[in-house]
């Protein structure tokens, strides 16, 4: 079916739709019922729109559709992780990952399909970017999660698959209707968004007035370094990031958690580790260290435990607040980087790969 000229209904806003409802000859009020109806209730379709003449439902139904991920396999791994593949409105396929834990249910959200970015220990941009997810397909995910948990998402993380800031305007507009009090209601600091250093991005999110948590995907102290496991460093250096960040915390007061993939060898020996040190003492910031998961696109090793441990201790020391994400849901690869390319890989690349058991 041919949605091109219908517009997703989760990614219009409320103000968006009450103008729409006024110039389509119906009462503004209405406009608000759609939205109990989309964000309180969750009805998957205009019929469930119960309180809604048939007449607007159809005229609702000739310029709005629904995004409606279609669920085409589900993972869960040992620690509860699961992974869901997702089918879009024209056929392509996007991971979303449910992370459930004591008090939250997060999900991780893809914002693009592929991703142009190319990290050199990802494997979701070895394929290069297919398209942009439109606003309405975000939210759609979120949707979609809080069906597959069955309660309610209390976090969100924009981690899966795709650079948020290569598709600005899309993200924001999702983040606005999911912060929405009379939208999806939830809290803008359970919402994060990551970047690899899209500087501009970060720039823009400067006057966007959001409370929304903020990490940027950093993975090594120096350029070098930096250049040949992250071409996005070629376009805005260590040094323009940094700065970038700097100023952001300045001025919105916001602390940003800087993200640190650690590869046995690569970027983390002595040297990497004092640089590191020296880089996040410059402001205030919070460090996150990933061990790496390994894929096979990519021959890097995860760092030892104990080296893990040391960049710890010695963070810390340094007066650094210090996480570890100890990978969850590898066995099903649902870790960081392992998004897409297994289970899309055909979609994608046109030469025939064995199917991959789900
Ligand atoms: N494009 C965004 C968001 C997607 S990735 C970004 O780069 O921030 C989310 C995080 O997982 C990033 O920090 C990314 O660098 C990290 N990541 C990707 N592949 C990984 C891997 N194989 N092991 C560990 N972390 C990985």
């Amino acid at each position: 079916m041919d949605h091109s000229d219908r517009i997703f209904i989760h990614g219009v806003s409320l103000p968006e739709l009450q103008e729409w409802i006024t110039q389509a000859g119906e009462q503004k009020y209405r406009a608000m019922q759609i939205w109990e109806w989309l964000y309180h209730h969750q009805v998957e379709d205009w019929d469930g729109m119960k309180n809604l003449p048939k007449t607007l439902r159809e005229k609702l139904s000739s310029s709005f559709v629904f995004a409606a991920l279609e669920r085409e396999s589900v993972q869960e791994s040992e620690t509860g992780t699961r992974k869901i593949l997702c089918r879009l409105t024209d056929g392509e396929l996007i991971e979303e990952v449910l992370i459930p834990a004591a008090d939250r249910r997060t999900v991780c959200v893809s914002s693009q399909v592929g991703c142009m970015f190319g990290c050199a220990f990802c494997a979701s941009g070895q394929l290069g970017v297919k398209r942009n997810l439109k606003a309405g397909e975000i939210v759609g995910e979120v949707l979609a999660a809080q069906r597959e948990y069955g309660d309610r998402i209390t976090n969100v993380v924009f981690m899966g698959i795709g650079e948020p800031f290569d598709n600005y305007d899309e993200v924001i507009r999702a983040v606005r209707i999911l912060n929405d009090p009379d939208g999806f209601c939830l809290g803008a600091r359970r919402i994060t968004i990551s970047t690899c250093g899209v500087v501009p991005g970060i720039q823009r999110m400067e006057d966007e007035g959001l409370q929304v948590e903020l990490s940027v995907s950093l993975h090594a102290p120096n350029d070098t370094t930096r250049d040949a496991l992250m071409p996005v460093n070629v376009s805005w250096s260590l040094e323009e990031l940094m700065e970038t960040c700097r100023i952001y915390t300045l001025r919105t007061k916001r602390i940003i958690t800087f993200e640190y993939t650690m590869i046995r060898g690569i970027n983390d020996t002595e040297q990497d580790l004092a640089d590191l040190i020296v880089l996040l003492t410059r402001f205030p910031c919070r460090v996150n260290l990933i061990p790496l998961s390994e894929i096979e696109e990519y021959d890097g090793r995860t760092s030892k435990r104990e080296t893990v441990e040391k960049f710890i201790n010695r963070l810390e020391k340094a007066g650094i607040n210090t996480t570890v994400r100890w990978s969850k849901g590898v066995d099903v690869n649902a870790a960081c980087g392992q998004l897409r390319s297994k289970s899309m890989g055909n979609s994608l690349r046109m030469k025939p790969v064995p199917q991959q058991s789900l």
